[in-house]
């Protein structure tokens, strides 16, 4: 048995199967290409679904962890470590707010921001005790725990795992009118992706965002942006939520804030929803420990020169052009997005989701389907443009008959 197979059926014989990888095993990577175990190179256009915007083994990233590896790599949140500080400071200065609160990884930080929400609700608005409603969008993708997937509209997500944690509004992504009819004096907060990128990077209609931010301060409600996979550069800002020209009230953030190195999310808000926090009432051993910071830390510096949200609004445009075209041929049916960050709906007859990122794993591309014929394009910032025309040209060919 050839070496992939060997490892595909072990990683099958020992491991949960709640995963449906690609049949590639990866041995090593840098920039925007992947290695296998036999030696065929593959081009990333998934980054680690915004993990990796900053590319595989980016030298920056990499030597900030290994410096930190050899002077200290956790202390628990018992003790202040010397790059807490500055991580937590610098972190809020991106983000144009006042405090962060660090976790590890994305679900952790929306739970946080639902903590946050609800103790804001109880503490300050005034919301009797329990009452607290939250409002989120329909096809909504928050992470996996028991609270997340309550509120979850995907069967797959949520099956089988009630009983179900209450205090939750579903309306449509995009519907304003819906959104403010299901408010009342008990809602703390609206959670909303400002793309959704598991739903097939679906981007709401112009004015939406604007017009949730107008909403939520009318009502005295939080407006909390989960930028997890939107955020930190991928749309040719350093968030989606710029787009509209929208500052909510928390971000969310995860996944890049990373590096694709360790896993480091953040909780990013004012002083005065964040200050709802006392000793002992939120809290993990990891969150923020010296590793994640140091690396954290590098990552804020490289998103303030601008310069990886200039090059993915350039080489988004360049992108999104290039899928347009693609329309005319009748094998794509629609695109979305923005920035380097794509949803290509494939005519169902060219085959399913799946069967193309299998077709395009053939010819070098890494990519992940999504719903139904649904493809997500997404690599990393770093990726040359050369790279991309000839991922491009890859998908080109997969689409011709
Ligand atoms: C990935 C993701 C999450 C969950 O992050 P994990 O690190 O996988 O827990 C939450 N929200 C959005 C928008 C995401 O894309």
């Amino acid at each position: 048995m050839a070496t992939t197979e060997r490892a595909i059926a072990s990683a099958e014989a020992h491991s949960a199967h709640n995963y449906h990888p690609l049949p590639v095993v990866v041995a090593s990577a840098d920039g925007a290409w992947m290695t296998d175990v036999e030696g065929r190179r593959f081009l990333d256009m998934l980054a680690g679904y915004s993990a990796l915007n900053f590319g595989h083994g980016n030298r920056r990233l990499i030597d900030a962890a290994k410096a930190q590896l050899d002077r200290v790599t956790l202390t628990s949140r018992a003790f202040h470590h010397d790059r807490f500080a500055d991580f937590c400071t610098q972190l809020a200065e991106l983000c144009g707010m006042e405090m962060v609160l660090p976790m590890n990884t994305g679900a952790e930080a929306v739970e946080t921001a639902v903590k946050t929400a609800r103790k804001w609700g109880y503490r300050r608005k005034g919301v009797p005790d329990g009452a607290a409603r939250i409002i989120v969008a329909a096809d909504n993708f928050h992470g996996r725990t028991t609270t997340i997937i309550s509120f979850s509209t995907d069967e797959e997500a949520r099956a089988d795992y009630g009983p179900y944690t209450p205090g939750f509004d579903i309306v449509p992504y995009g519907d304003l009118a819906a959104l403010e009819a299901a408010m009342t004096d008990n809602t703390v907060a609206v959670l909303l992706e400002p793309i959704q990128g598991e739903a097939g990077v679906l981007v709401p209609p112009p004015g939406y965002l604007s017009g949730v931010r107008e909403l939520t301060r009318d009502r005295n409600v939080l407006f909390i942006a989960d930028e997890i996979q939107s955020g930190l550069g991928r749309t040719g800002k350093t968030f989606a939520s710029e787009h509209e020209g929208v500052v909510p009230d928390m971000y969310v953030l995860g996944k890049a804030l990373g590096g694709g190195v360790v896993p480091v999310s953040a909780v990013v808000s004012s002083a005065e929803i964040l200050g709802v926090f006392r000793p002992g009432e939120h809290g993990s051993t990891f969150g923020g420990n010296p590793l994640a910071c140091a690396v954290g830390l590098e990552v804020v510096a490289m998103l303030r020169t601008g310069e990886y949200q200039q090059r993915a609004a350039e080489l988004g445009d360049h992108l999104h052009h290039e899928l347009g075209l693609m329309t005319t041929g009748g094998a794509v049916e629609a695109v979305r997005g923005r920035g380097l960050w794509a949803g290509v709906d494939i005519a169902p007859s060219y085959g399913t989701g799946r069967e193309i990122s299998e077709k395009l794993m053939g010819r070098g591309v890494l990519v992940k389907d999504t719903h139904g014929s649904t493809i997500r394009i997404a690599p990393p910032l770093v990726i040359s443009k050369e790279d991309l025309d000839w991922g491009l040209e890859q998908l080109g060919a997969v689409l011709t008959r």
